[in-house]
């Protein structure tokens, strides 16, 4: 994972690692190789001007060249930022209502589908939890038999309605179901598109104004780069979510979205998924991607 970003990184903190003298110039020469490793990973401009900048007046305050191990230091100003930038602390996904009710939004082929069994499987395995999955893309009838195939396979009930066209109605009916049959988690499934466009977006808003989730997680391709920044925005002003699922990690993806989503939308990754299997689920902890990141 960021295996590219991971060793750019490494490199251009090598001098200060290393036994050289540490100088103004080389901390401002390790700084900017800081910057273009994370522009390389994808991430946006001024994020990773203000990263540096940041990291700059930490190692400035605390005397980074006056300490007997300054190499040490700056791995660890450089860890703690990349932690915060990313999101800080774990967060978790609130479960509070009977039945919990959780909307998934994204684009098509996002992996909303996969994570939302994921989801049921994961919280299926919690005991406590009896999931319900629903399927609303009433678009693609393909989308709807993967999602009853995905419950299959976990073992859990997906609820659609064959010849009802209107999402809305479907999401407000399953969530009477869950209650009547005691599922105490509502995951919908919605329909995507290839690209944000005006029509999907209504209609995720008249789904969520219908049954308030209490989670509503936006699931987003880690590999679309940048582009994943911006429909988290373009899903985030008109949904205002509570967060981020980022999946396919387990690809050839630079990492950029990981670390520039918290700072864009300032909403945490809560989710990755890092596979195409049911079991390929992670809680996204940011100083564990620190951790993984700088080695
Ligand atoms: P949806 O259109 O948003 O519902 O997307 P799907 O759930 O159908 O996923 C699209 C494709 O991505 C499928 O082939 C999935 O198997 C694949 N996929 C989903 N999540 C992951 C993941 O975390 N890793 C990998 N490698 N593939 C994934």
């Amino acid at each position: 994972m960021f295996d590219n970003l991971s060793e750019k990184l490494d490199k251009a903190l090598h001098v200060l690692k290393g036994h050289g003298q540490i100088t103004e110039i080389n901390v401002a020469e390790t700084l900017k190789e800081v910057r273009r490793a994370l522009l390389d990973a994808d991430v946006n401009f001024k994020i990773a001007k203000s990263f540096t900048n940041r990291v700059k007046e930490k190692a400035l305050g605390e005397n980074v060249l006056t300490t007997l191990q300054p190499g040490q230091l700056m791995v660890k100003i450089v860890k703690d930022e990349l932690t915060e930038l990313m999101g800080g602390d774990a967060a978790g996904v609130n479960l509070s209502g009977n039945p919990s009710v959780i909307l998934m939004s994204g684009l098509q082929g996002s992996g909303k589908t996969t994570f939302s069994g994921k989801l049921a499987n994961y919280l299926k395995n919690k005991k406590t939890k009896k999931p319900l999955l629903v399927a609303c893309d009433v678009y693609r009838p393909a989308a709807i038999n993967q999602l009853h195939v995905v419950g299959e396979q976990i073992g859990v009930e997906v609820y659609s309605e064959e010849g009802n066209q209107d999402p809305v109605a479907i999401a407000k009916n399953a969530v009477a179901h869950a209650k009547k049959n005691g599922c105490n988690v509502v995951i919908v499934d919605t329909a995507g598109r290839l690209a944000v466009d005006e029509q999907m977006m209504t209609e995720i808003a008249n789904i969520h104004k219908a049954i308030s989730p209490e989670e509503t997680l936006f699931v987003v391709d880690s590999m679309t780069g940048q582009d994943a920044v911006n429909t988290a925005k373009a899903f985030n002003d008109v949904l205002n979510f509570d967060g981020v699922i980022l999946t396919k990690l387990d690809g050839d993806t630079r990492g950029g979205a990981a670390i520039s989503i918290k700072s864009v939308v300032d909403k945490p990754i809560k989710f990755i998924g890092t596979g195409e299997k049911m079991e390929a689920i992670d809680v996204f902890y940011p100083s564990r991607m620190a951790d993984r990141i700088l080695g």
